[in-house]
Protein backbone atom coordinates (compact mmCIF):
# COMPACT_ATOMS: atom_id res chain seq x y z
CA UNK A 1 0.00 0.00 0.00
CA UNK A 2 1.45 3.34 -1.18
CA UNK A 3 0.52 6.68 0.86
CA UNK A 4 0.89 10.19 0.16
CA UNK A 5 1.30 12.15 3.07
CA UNK A 6 1.25 16.00 3.58
CA UNK A 7 2.38 17.85 6.69
CA UNK A 8 2.56 21.76 7.43
CA UNK A 9 0.96 22.24 11.01
CA UNK A 10 4.26 24.42 11.81
CA UNK A 11 6.54 26.14 9.71
CA UNK A 12 7.87 23.33 8.01
CA UNK A 13 6.01 22.28 4.72
CA UNK A 14 6.01 18.44 3.66
CA UNK A 15 5.30 15.96 1.20
CA UNK A 16 6.26 12.12 1.50
CA UNK A 17 5.36 8.23 0.01
CA UNK A 18 5.52 5.69 2.21
CA UNK A 19 4.56 2.26 1.64
CA UNK A 20 3.42 -0.40 3.91
CA UNK A 21 6.59 -2.75 3.16
CA UNK A 22 8.28 0.42 5.50
CA UNK A 23 9.79 1.96 2.01
CA UNK A 24 10.33 5.47 2.39
CA UNK A 25 10.07 6.15 -1.81
CA UNK A 26 10.70 9.81 -1.32
CA UNK A 27 11.16 13.04 1.69
CA UNK A 28 10.26 16.52 1.02
CA UNK A 29 10.81 19.07 3.42
CA UNK A 30 10.84 22.55 2.76
CA UNK A 31 12.54 24.59 5.58
CA UNK A 32 10.76 28.33 6.39
CA UNK A 33 13.66 29.39 9.10
CA UNK A 34 14.96 31.98 7.12
CA UNK A 35 11.28 33.42 7.10
CA UNK A 36 11.02 33.48 10.31
CA UNK A 37 14.13 34.19 11.83
CA UNK A 38 13.69 38.00 11.94
CA UNK A 39 10.79 37.61 14.38
CA UNK A 40 12.18 35.23 16.92
CA UNK A 41 9.81 32.24 16.17
CA UNK A 42 6.96 31.42 13.95
CA UNK A 43 4.69 33.87 12.40
CA UNK A 44 1.79 32.27 11.47
CA UNK A 45 0.65 34.10 8.33
CA UNK A 46 4.36 34.35 6.71
CA UNK A 47 4.22 30.55 7.39
CA UNK A 48 0.59 30.23 5.94
CA UNK A 49 1.73 32.15 2.78
CA UNK A 50 4.84 29.84 2.43
CA UNK A 51 2.92 26.91 2.88
CA UNK A 52 0.65 27.91 0.63
CA UNK A 53 3.62 28.64 -2.07
CA UNK A 54 5.47 25.58 -1.37
CA UNK A 55 3.05 23.14 -1.10
CA UNK A 56 2.12 22.24 -4.32
CA UNK A 57 5.93 21.75 -4.98
CA UNK A 58 6.41 20.12 -2.58
CA UNK A 59 3.79 17.45 -3.43
CA UNK A 60 5.29 17.38 -7.58
CA UNK A 61 8.96 16.52 -6.47
CA UNK A 62 7.80 13.84 -3.56
CA UNK A 63 5.79 11.78 -6.52
CA UNK A 64 8.71 12.62 -8.73
CA UNK A 65 11.01 11.22 -6.40
CA UNK A 66 9.13 8.35 -5.90
CA UNK A 67 9.06 7.81 -9.78
CA UNK A 68 5.29 7.50 -9.14
CA UNK A 69 2.14 9.62 -11.05
CA UNK A 70 -0.40 10.29 -8.53
CA UNK A 71 -2.56 7.39 -10.19
CA UNK A 72 -0.28 4.93 -8.64
CA UNK A 73 -1.00 6.02 -4.86
CA UNK A 74 -3.31 3.87 -3.03
CA UNK A 75 -3.99 6.26 -0.25
CA UNK A 76 -3.63 9.98 0.79
CA UNK A 77 -2.66 11.09 4.63
CA UNK A 78 -2.58 14.61 6.01
CA UNK A 79 -2.04 16.15 9.66
CA UNK A 80 -5.65 17.00 11.05
CA UNK A 81 -3.63 18.40 14.59
CA UNK A 82 -2.50 19.89 16.85
CA UNK A 83 -1.17 23.03 14.97
CA UNK A 84 -1.83 26.63 13.84
CA UNK A 85 -5.45 26.11 12.17
CA UNK A 86 -4.34 28.10 9.07
CA UNK A 87 -0.71 26.29 8.34
CA UNK A 88 -3.03 22.79 8.71
CA UNK A 89 -5.76 24.02 6.74
CA UNK A 90 -3.16 24.21 4.10
CA UNK A 91 -1.78 20.63 3.86
CA UNK A 92 -5.43 19.62 4.88
CA UNK A 93 -7.04 21.12 2.07
CA UNK A 94 -4.62 19.97 -0.83
CA UNK A 95 -4.93 16.66 0.72
CA UNK A 96 -8.64 16.56 0.87
CA UNK A 97 -9.41 17.62 -3.00
CA UNK A 98 -6.59 15.74 -4.32
CA UNK A 99 -8.38 12.17 -2.70
CA UNK A 100 -11.61 13.20 -3.47
CA UNK A 101 -10.48 13.88 -7.40
CA UNK A 102 -8.82 10.75 -7.18
CA UNK A 103 -11.52 8.94 -5.28
CA UNK A 104 -8.65 7.69 -3.26
CA UNK A 105 -9.11 6.96 0.72
CA UNK A 106 -8.02 9.84 2.99
CA UNK A 107 -6.89 9.48 6.83
CA UNK A 108 -6.77 12.69 8.93
CA UNK A 109 -3.41 11.98 11.66
CA UNK A 110 -2.59 13.20 15.23
CA UNK A 111 0.79 14.90 14.61
CA UNK A 112 2.44 13.75 18.29
CA UNK A 113 1.54 10.22 16.94
CA UNK A 114 3.18 10.40 14.07
CA UNK A 115 6.08 11.54 16.17
CA UNK A 116 5.90 8.95 18.23
CA UNK A 117 5.03 6.15 15.87
CA UNK A 118 8.10 6.84 13.55
CA UNK A 119 10.75 4.74 14.84
CA UNK A 120 7.93 1.90 14.17
CA UNK A 121 9.37 2.78 10.42
CA UNK A 122 13.15 3.28 11.28
CA UNK A 123 14.26 1.11 13.49
CA UNK A 124 16.37 -1.88 12.81
CA UNK A 125 13.85 -4.75 13.31
CA UNK A 126 15.52 -6.35 16.55
CA UNK A 127 15.31 -3.21 17.96
CA UNK A 128 12.01 -1.85 16.64
CA UNK A 129 9.80 -1.13 20.15
CA UNK A 130 7.55 -3.26 21.39
CA UNK A 131 4.17 -2.15 22.90
CA UNK A 132 3.69 -0.74 26.18
CA UNK A 133 6.61 1.16 25.77
CA UNK A 134 7.32 4.79 27.17
CA UNK A 135 7.69 7.93 24.71
CA UNK A 136 9.21 11.47 25.66
CA UNK A 137 7.69 13.88 22.66
CA UNK A 138 10.17 16.47 22.84
CA UNK A 139 9.56 19.05 20.13
CA UNK A 140 8.24 22.65 19.46
CA UNK A 141 5.25 22.52 21.07
CA UNK A 142 5.20 19.93 23.31
CA UNK A 143 7.43 18.13 26.41
CA UNK A 144 4.53 14.83 26.64
CA UNK A 145 6.06 11.69 28.74
CA UNK A 146 3.21 9.23 27.79
CA UNK A 147 2.83 5.05 28.10
CA UNK A 148 1.52 3.76 24.16
CA UNK A 149 0.03 0.75 24.57
CA UNK A 150 -1.11 0.42 20.94
CA UNK A 151 -0.55 2.81 17.86
CA UNK A 152 -4.00 4.54 18.91
CA UNK A 153 -4.06 4.50 23.44
CA UNK A 154 -1.65 6.59 24.51
CA UNK A 155 -1.38 7.74 27.57
CA UNK A 156 -0.05 11.20 29.23
CA UNK A 157 2.17 10.61 32.40
CA UNK A 158 3.98 13.93 32.26
CA UNK A 159 3.35 17.46 30.41
CA UNK A 160 4.56 20.58 30.77
CA UNK A 161 3.43 23.08 33.66
CA UNK A 162 4.72 25.95 31.08
CA UNK A 163 6.89 26.29 28.38
CA UNK A 164 8.22 23.24 26.07
CA UNK A 165 11.84 21.95 25.75
CA UNK A 166 12.50 23.15 22.30
CA UNK A 167 11.10 26.64 22.91
CA UNK A 168 13.23 27.01 25.64
CA UNK A 169 16.35 26.02 23.23
CA UNK A 170 14.83 28.54 20.81
CA UNK A 171 14.60 31.67 23.06
CA UNK A 172 17.93 30.49 25.09
CA UNK A 173 19.70 30.49 21.57
CA UNK A 174 18.23 33.80 20.60
CA UNK A 175 19.39 35.11 24.02
CA UNK A 176 22.78 34.53 23.30
CA UNK A 177 22.52 36.03 20.00
CA UNK A 178 23.01 32.79 17.63
CA UNK A 179 22.09 32.93 14.45
CA UNK A 180 19.96 30.38 13.13
CA UNK A 181 21.73 29.01 10.66
CA UNK A 182 19.87 26.23 8.12
CA UNK A 183 18.68 23.91 11.03
CA UNK A 184 17.08 26.73 12.92
CA UNK A 185 17.88 27.56 16.51
CA UNK A 186 17.82 24.47 18.86
CA UNK A 187 20.32 22.73 16.69
CA UNK A 188 22.42 26.03 16.75
CA UNK A 189 22.28 26.12 20.20
CA UNK A 190 23.52 22.48 20.38
CA UNK A 191 26.42 23.64 17.98
CA UNK A 192 27.60 26.36 19.92
CA UNK A 193 27.58 24.13 23.21
CA UNK A 194 30.44 22.22 21.35
CA UNK A 195 32.21 25.01 20.37
CA UNK A 196 36.11 24.93 21.53
CA UNK A 197 36.71 28.39 23.09
CA UNK A 198 39.54 27.48 25.37
CA UNK A 199 38.45 30.16 27.99
CA UNK A 200 34.99 28.72 29.97
CA UNK A 201 34.19 30.31 33.26
CA UNK A 202 32.01 28.53 35.53
CA UNK A 203 28.34 29.54 35.97
CA UNK A 204 27.39 27.03 38.14
CA UNK A 205 24.05 25.13 37.25
CA UNK A 206 20.35 25.50 37.28
CA UNK A 207 18.07 22.75 39.75
CA UNK A 208 15.36 20.50 38.00
CA UNK A 209 12.16 22.16 38.92
CA UNK A 210 9.33 19.95 41.06
CA UNK A 211 11.27 17.16 42.23
CA UNK A 212 9.83 14.26 42.48
CA UNK A 213 6.81 15.76 40.52
CA UNK A 214 5.62 14.05 36.99
CA UNK A 215 5.43 17.58 35.54
CA UNK A 216 8.10 19.12 32.86
CA UNK A 217 9.12 22.61 33.53
CA UNK A 218 11.09 25.04 31.35
CA UNK A 219 10.07 28.79 31.40
CA UNK A 220 11.82 29.21 34.66
CA UNK A 221 15.07 27.79 33.20
CA UNK A 222 15.16 30.33 30.51
CA UNK A 223 14.31 32.80 32.68
CA UNK A 224 17.31 31.96 34.83
CA UNK A 225 19.56 32.49 31.76
CA UNK A 226 17.84 35.81 31.27
CA UNK A 227 18.34 37.08 34.60
CA UNK A 228 22.14 35.88 34.49
CA UNK A 229 22.65 37.98 30.96
CA UNK A 230 20.45 41.01 32.44
CA UNK A 231 22.78 40.80 35.64
CA UNK A 232 26.46 41.39 33.48
CA UNK A 233 27.20 44.47 33.05
CA UNK A 234 29.77 43.90 30.41
CA UNK A 235 28.91 42.13 27.53
CA UNK A 236 30.02 38.23 27.69
CA UNK A 237 32.83 36.85 25.89
CA UNK A 238 32.19 33.71 23.47
CA UNK A 239 33.43 31.12 26.32
CA UNK A 240 30.97 32.80 28.54
CA UNK A 241 28.50 32.78 26.30
CA UNK A 242 29.41 28.87 25.51
CA UNK A 243 29.47 27.69 29.49
CA UNK A 244 25.95 29.48 29.66
CA UNK A 245 24.82 27.81 27.04
CA UNK A 246 26.10 24.35 28.21
CA UNK A 247 24.73 25.05 31.58
CA UNK A 248 21.05 25.37 29.95
CA UNK A 249 21.52 22.08 27.68
CA UNK A 250 23.09 20.13 30.46
CA UNK A 251 19.58 21.13 32.81
CA UNK A 252 17.40 20.60 29.74
CA UNK A 253 18.52 17.54 29.74
CA UNK A 254 18.81 16.82 33.61
CA UNK A 255 15.12 17.51 33.63
CA UNK A 256 14.08 14.91 30.53
CA UNK A 257 16.44 12.48 32.26
CA UNK A 258 15.00 12.83 35.70
CA UNK A 259 11.20 12.96 34.91
CA UNK A 260 11.84 9.88 32.73
CA UNK A 261 13.26 7.50 35.51
CA UNK A 262 10.89 8.58 37.33
CA UNK A 263 8.02 7.87 35.28
CA UNK A 264 9.66 4.70 35.16
CA UNK A 265 9.60 4.08 38.50
CA UNK A 266 5.65 5.07 38.78
CA UNK A 267 4.76 2.98 36.28
CA UNK A 268 6.88 -0.13 37.96
CA UNK A 269 4.43 0.70 40.83
CA UNK A 270 1.48 -0.47 38.46
CA UNK A 271 3.63 -3.55 37.42
CA UNK A 272 3.98 -1.98 34.06
CA UNK A 273 7.83 -2.27 32.88
CA UNK A 274 8.32 -0.76 29.70
CA UNK A 275 11.29 -2.44 27.66
CA UNK A 276 11.87 0.18 24.75
CA UNK A 277 11.54 4.10 25.37
CA UNK A 278 11.02 6.17 22.20
CA UNK A 279 12.24 9.51 22.45
CA UNK A 280 11.11 11.59 19.06
CA UNK A 281 9.86 15.22 18.33
CA UNK A 282 12.66 17.86 16.85
CA UNK A 283 14.29 17.89 20.47
CA UNK A 284 15.13 14.10 19.70
CA UNK A 285 17.99 14.99 17.42
CA UNK A 286 19.77 16.67 19.94
CA UNK A 287 23.30 14.07 20.08
CA UNK A 288 24.11 15.41 23.68
CA UNK A 289 20.58 14.53 25.02
CA UNK A 290 20.75 11.23 23.18
CA UNK A 291 24.22 10.12 25.00
CA UNK A 292 22.42 11.78 28.52
CA UNK A 293 19.46 10.00 28.30
CA UNK A 294 21.34 6.62 27.58
CA UNK A 295 23.58 7.06 30.18
CA UNK A 296 19.92 7.46 32.57
CA UNK A 297 18.42 4.35 31.62
CA UNK A 298 21.43 2.10 32.27
CA UNK A 299 21.88 3.92 35.39
CA UNK A 300 18.39 3.27 36.17
CA UNK A 301 17.85 -0.29 35.03
CA UNK A 302 21.92 -1.36 35.02
CA UNK A 303 20.65 -5.27 34.60
CA UNK A 304 17.95 -5.24 32.78
CA UNK A 305 18.83 -3.35 29.06
CA UNK A 306 15.96 -1.20 28.19
CA UNK A 307 15.96 -0.17 24.60
CA UNK A 308 16.58 3.33 23.66
CA UNK A 309 15.02 4.57 20.39
CA UNK A 310 15.58 7.10 18.33
CA UNK A 311 14.37 8.60 14.85
CA UNK A 312 17.16 9.32 12.80
CA UNK A 313 17.72 13.04 13.14
CA UNK A 314 15.99 14.41 9.73
CA UNK A 315 12.95 12.50 11.15
CA UNK A 316 12.87 13.80 14.12
CA UNK A 317 12.17 17.04 13.38
CA UNK A 318 8.75 17.58 11.45
CA UNK A 319 7.99 15.59 8.04
CA UNK A 320 5.91 13.87 6.04
CA UNK A 321 6.89 10.42 6.11
CA UNK A 322 5.70 10.32 9.91
CA UNK A 323 2.41 10.83 8.96
CA UNK A 324 1.94 8.72 6.08
CA UNK A 325 3.12 6.13 7.96
CA UNK A 326 0.56 6.77 10.96
CA UNK A 327 -2.08 6.28 8.69
CA UNK A 328 -0.71 3.50 7.46
CA UNK A 329 -2.73 1.02 10.13
CA UNK A 330 -6.08 2.51 8.94
CA UNK A 331 -5.59 2.50 5.20
CA UNK A 332 -4.87 -1.31 5.96
CA UNK A 333 -7.84 -1.77 7.77
CA UNK A 334 -9.80 -0.70 5.60
CA UNK A 335 -10.70 2.30 8.05
CA UNK A 336 -10.45 5.86 6.42
CA UNK A 337 -12.20 9.40 7.31
CA UNK A 338 -14.84 11.77 4.97
CA UNK A 339 -13.31 14.36 2.86
CA UNK A 340 -15.55 16.29 4.56
CA UNK A 341 -13.53 15.96 8.08
CA UNK A 342 -12.40 18.74 10.14
CA UNK A 343 -9.16 19.79 11.61
CA UNK A 344 -8.07 19.83 15.27
CA UNK A 345 -6.06 22.61 16.06
CA UNK A 346 -6.21 21.50 19.62
CA UNK A 347 -6.14 17.77 19.72
CA UNK A 348 -5.24 15.57 23.09
CA UNK A 349 -3.22 12.67 22.18
CA UNK A 350 -5.11 10.58 24.45
CA UNK A 351 -8.10 10.83 22.85
CA UNK A 352 -7.34 9.85 19.23
CA UNK A 353 -9.16 6.97 19.46
CA UNK A 354 -12.64 8.54 20.76
CA UNK A 355 -12.08 11.46 17.78
CA UNK A 356 -11.68 8.89 15.25
CA UNK A 357 -14.47 6.44 15.94
CA UNK A 358 -16.70 9.54 15.54
CA UNK A 359 -15.90 10.17 11.76
CA UNK A 360 -17.75 8.34 9.31
CA UNK A 361 -15.19 5.60 7.70
P1 LIG B 1 5.16 20.00 17.65
O1 LIG B 1 5.74 18.75 17.08
O2 LIG B 1 5.07 20.00 19.13
O3 LIG B 1 3.89 20.40 16.97
P2 LIG B 1 7.01 21.36 15.97
O4 LIG B 1 6.46 20.42 14.97
O5 LIG B 1 7.11 22.81 15.65
O6 LIG B 1 6.20 21.18 17.33
P3 LIG B 1 9.39 19.84 15.73
O7 LIG B 1 9.68 20.12 14.29
O8 LIG B 1 9.00 18.48 16.09
O9 LIG B 1 8.41 20.88 16.41
O10 LIG B 1 10.68 20.30 16.54
C1 LIG B 1 11.15 21.63 16.44
C2 LIG B 1 11.79 21.99 17.75
O11 LIG B 1 12.94 21.16 17.96
C3 LIG B 1 12.28 23.43 17.77
O12 LIG B 1 11.99 24.01 19.02
C4 LIG B 1 13.78 23.27 17.55
O13 LIG B 1 14.55 24.32 18.06
C5 LIG B 1 14.04 21.98 18.31
N1 LIG B 1 15.29 21.34 17.87
C6 LIG B 1 15.60 20.91 16.63
N2 LIG B 1 16.85 20.39 16.61
C7 LIG B 1 17.33 20.50 17.88
C8 LIG B 1 18.57 20.15 18.52
N3 LIG B 1 19.56 19.59 17.83
N4 LIG B 1 18.70 20.41 19.84
C9 LIG B 1 17.67 20.98 20.54
N5 LIG B 1 16.51 21.34 20.00
C10 LIG B 1 16.33 21.10 18.69
FE1 LIG C 1 6.47 18.28 15.22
Amino acid sequence: FTVLALESSADDTCAAVVTSSRQILSNIVVKQHDLHEGFGGIHPTVAIEAHQRNMPGAVRRALEDAKLMMQDVDGIAFTRGPGIGGCLSVGSNAAKSLAAALNKPLVGVHHMQAHALTPLLTAPVDQTPEFPFLTLLISGGHTLLLLATSKTSFEILATTADESVGRSFDKVARMLGLSWGTKGPGAALEDFCRKDTGDVPNVGSFPVPMPGKLAFSYSCLHSSIERYLASTQVPLTEGHRVALARAFQDAAAQQLCEKLTLGLEKLSLRNINPRHVVVSGGVASNLFLRTRLRAALDNYSPNVKIGLVFPPPELCTDNAVMIGWAAMHRFLAGDHDDYSIDLRAKWDISTILDVNSRTPA
